[in-house]
């Protein structure tokens, strides 16, 4: 294994990942504000933590990872209100699809997933410890942390604070860059929102203090690895830090990681743009989850990704000649014995792959190394110069390979139906056969049969056989 090394926000340097305590690693991950379906941009960051927390537990550290749903803020509330529905309610929808958007994309399940609204009391009770030590104070029933009073505040993004107001504050979860002030800690209801009664007033978390009370209670005071898309480093990480050290007098993470942003079409993307997609939009056009998590894991984390769909066409036949090859390792006849070099190959082949990801999580470099060797191995398969013992040995790189990139299962279609999309490509789902089923009967009853074989021969392709029985009634199945 190659000494891993991970680009730190906060020193702004490649390091060498050494954990505090050998062998367990400590992760937290800012989770999605779940007020609607996530878009492909969350998902290029929850991919590239998914391969990072994969990568951990290959190379085989006991890893910790903590995840949370931020179902409290001012999006949520003024939503859940118009929807006249209790937070929980409102929030339930949308975390139940995040979860199935991250199954699909097999990103995996953390330790913990945890939800801010089951996280009161703590947050309560950081914002004491904050009270207690002078950072805070209060304004028209809300709690302000004081950031003239952290001077190490701007470290993580290294952002100037001159022209910035000491004592400005902003109630709003959602202030631009621009406006970085004393941040809200804790928020006084306004009239008809739903607040908490506790020991520091009526009212409700700002969303910078959950992730703080949230990552220290089940990580400790010091985690070893916080990570986000690069547009959270400032402001909230940036506050995250300035609660977390400032109630423990402890850094709070030893390495930060974002993800960079990503591009639709070279543009950056908006609704008003008309390229905004979340992953079920994607699946509707009838693309793969598989090409997607490939398309969206093959950039490197730290580059920015330009998605484009010449480019997740690209990511699908990616995915196909991997699983082309996982097929031929399993269903090849080999000549007995092993060909010269191709264990070695292929133990090279790992090296590579190994020293790619160690890169700082290079998944390009990883790739590149996965698709030489499986061209060679193809080239030396057809030459007769693959031997049946080699097969172990290629079959042992596939398996470090989908460790890591999960993708040689051929289960999008089943993953699809699960989320209510019957379709991939070439697929077709039951009502648009029954459609077709029947205009094919409706031509024959015309005696339009040159029609009707067409319509049968379409379906054919498409892998549906039709049965037509004595009685003229038609039965169909999937081949
Ligand atoms: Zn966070």
């Amino acid at each position: 294994m190659h000494e891993l090394r991970l680009h730190n926000t906060l020193s702004g340097k490649t390091e060498a990942f050494v954990p505090q305590r050998t062998g367990e690693v400590k992760m937290y991950t800012c989770g999605p504000t779940v007020y609607d379906y996530a878009h492909i941009g969350n998902f290029r960051t929850f991919v590239f933590q998914d391969i990072l927390r994969r990568y951990l537990k290959q190379r085989g550290l006991n890893l910790t990872h903590v995840m949370n749903l931020t179902d409290v803020d001012d999006r949520i509330i003024a939503n859940a209100v118009a929807a006249k529905m209790g937070i929980r309610e409102y929030t339930e929808k949308f975390a139940q699809a995040f979860f199935a958007d991250c199954k699909a994309l097999s990103v995996e399940a953390p330790e913990h997933w945890i939800r801010a609204t089951d996280h009161v009391p703590e947050m309560v009770e950081l914002i004491e410890r904050l009270q207690k030590k002078a950072l805070t104070y209060d304004s028209e029933g809300s709690i302000y942390y004081r950031i003239a009073k952290f001077p190490e505040y701007g470290k993580l993004s290294k952002i100037d604070l001159t022209g910035i107001q000491a004592g400005a504050r902003v109630d709003n979860d959602r202030y631009e860059k621009e406006s970085a002030r004393d941040f809200a800690l804790w928020k006084a209801p306004k009239p008809g929102e739903h607040f908490w009664e506790t020991e520091i007033g009526k009212g409700r978390p700002g969303w910078h203090i959950e992730c703080s009370a949230m990552a220290m209670k089940y990580l400790g005071e010091t985690l070893d690895i916080h990570t986000g898309g690069i547009d959270l480093a400032f402001p909230h990480h940036e506050n995250e830090i300035a609660q977390s050290e400032g109630a423990t007098g402890k850094p709070f993470a030893r390495y930060w990681l974002h993800a960079e942003h990503l591009l639709v079409e070279g543009e950056k993307m908006s609704k008003s743009l008309g390229n905004f997609f979340t992953m079920r939009d994607l699946y509707g056009k009838g693309y793969k989850p598989s090409a997607l998590r490939y398309a969206l894991a093959s950039v490197p984390y730290r580059r920015q990704l330009n998605f484009t769909f010449d480019g997740l066409q690209q990511a699908s036949s990616s995915v196909e000649r991997v699983r082309n090859f996982a097929n031929r390792l399993q269903q090849g006849k080999f000549p007995a014995g092993s060909a010269t070099g191709m264990k070695e190959r292929a133990a090279r082949a790992l090296d590579d792959f190994d020293a790619g990801l160690a890169d700082d999580l290079n998944t390009a470099v990883a790739l590149a190394a996965t698709f030489d060797f499986v061209r060679e191995a193809n080239i030396a398969m057809d030459k007769g110069d693959f031997g049946q013992e080699d097969v172990a040995a290629a079959e042992q790189f596939l398996h470090a390979f989908d460790e890591i990139f999960a993708v040689v299962k051929d289960n999008d279609g089943e993953k699809l139906r699960e989320m209510g999309f019957a379709v991939a490509h070439g697929e077709i789902d039951d009502a648009q056969v029954e459609a077709r089923v029947a205009e094919r009967q409706a031509a024959r009853q015309q005696r339009d049969f040159a029609k009707s074989d067409e319509i049968r021969k379409e379906l054919a392709e498409r892998g549906i056989v039709i049965e037509d029985s004595k009685d003229g009634s038609v039965r169909w199945k999937r081949k």
